[in-house]
């Protein structure tokens, strides 16, 4: 591997100190020294997502997070198992796994009013050829990659996140699908967290029995029927209080 390999989806912002607690796997990490308050960013005068098209308009828009929601890509080849893609980028390849149903999962949500955006933190290079593979039939609308992320932080720590305010998208009709519930920690009742996937690379299950993806569909077709999504997403998963109690942890370890 050369020397200037990036991982595509580690969020390594240089010259801080860097503590990574393992909190939503790889993506997101936290960093010691800095106190500012957290607080959702105002609607950007040019937002990340272009109008929705006449065939979209008024539809739900529903943000898929990539790696480990839809697949799971390692630097490691397994032995006995022929990965569903390889992925070259500059300075390496990945060999990537497709979650069970994505495809059976992609297409319930184009015969449902839905807007279909994949938000990841990982790179472009990588990002585009794993959307290529998994969205054969042209489902995936919108692509946001890495540099959309913003940063944001509770207390002492720092971190990235998927600011929702800043897609040109009314929140009402806006749900993220990601395994990292860190990524909606500033629009917490947009955000549906599931469970993350990881192929092979967890030896006590088996991923081909994972059905996350298809269990989450009829929660998505309420929201779908419903004003605003947030009372229902808070109701249901209350990740404002979630993300407060593992911080609380985390601060309460830093001591
Ligand atoms: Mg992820």
């Amino acid at each position: 591997m050369a020397a200037n390999f990036v991982c595509p989806w580690s969020l390594v912002i240089p010259k801080r100190s860097q503590i990574n607690y393992g909190i939503g796997m790889r993506e997101v990490r936290f960093f010691s020294g800095l106190s500012v308050s957290a607080e959702a960013t105002e609607s950007t005068e040019s937002p990340l997502l272009p109008p929705q098209s006449e065939a979209d308009r008024g539809k739900l828009t529903l943000l898929l997070d990539l790696d480990e929601t839809l697949v799971h890509s390692s630097v490691n080849k397994p032995k006995d198992k022929k990965p569903d893609l390889e992925v070259r980028i500059e300075g390496g390849i990945f060999y990537c796994f497709v979650r069970p149903k994505v495809s059976e999962f992609l297409r319930h949500l184009a015969k449902k009013n839905f807007e279909v955006a994949i938000f990841t933190s990982s790179t472009r290079d990588y990002a585009e050829q794993v959307i290529d593979f998994i969205d054969t039939e042209h489902i995936i609308k919108h692509k946001l990659f890495r540099e959309s992320m913003a940063e944001t932080s509770y207390g002492y720590h720092v971190f990235m996140v998927k600011d929702l305010a800043t897609l040109g998208r009314d929140l009402n009709r806006l749900v993220l699908v990601d395994n990292s519930i860190f990524f909606f920690f500033l629009q917490p009742n947009n955000g549906i967290p599931i469970k993350s996937w990881l192929g092979y690379d967890l030896p006590d299950e088996d991923p081909l029995q994972d059905e996350e993806l298809v269990q989450i569909l009829p929660l998505l077709d309420e929201l779908e029927n419903v004003p605003d999504v947030r009372p229902l997403l808070k109701e249901k998963f209350n990740s404002e209080d979630q993300h407060k109690r593992i911080l609380e942890e985390i601060s309460e370890a830093d001591r």
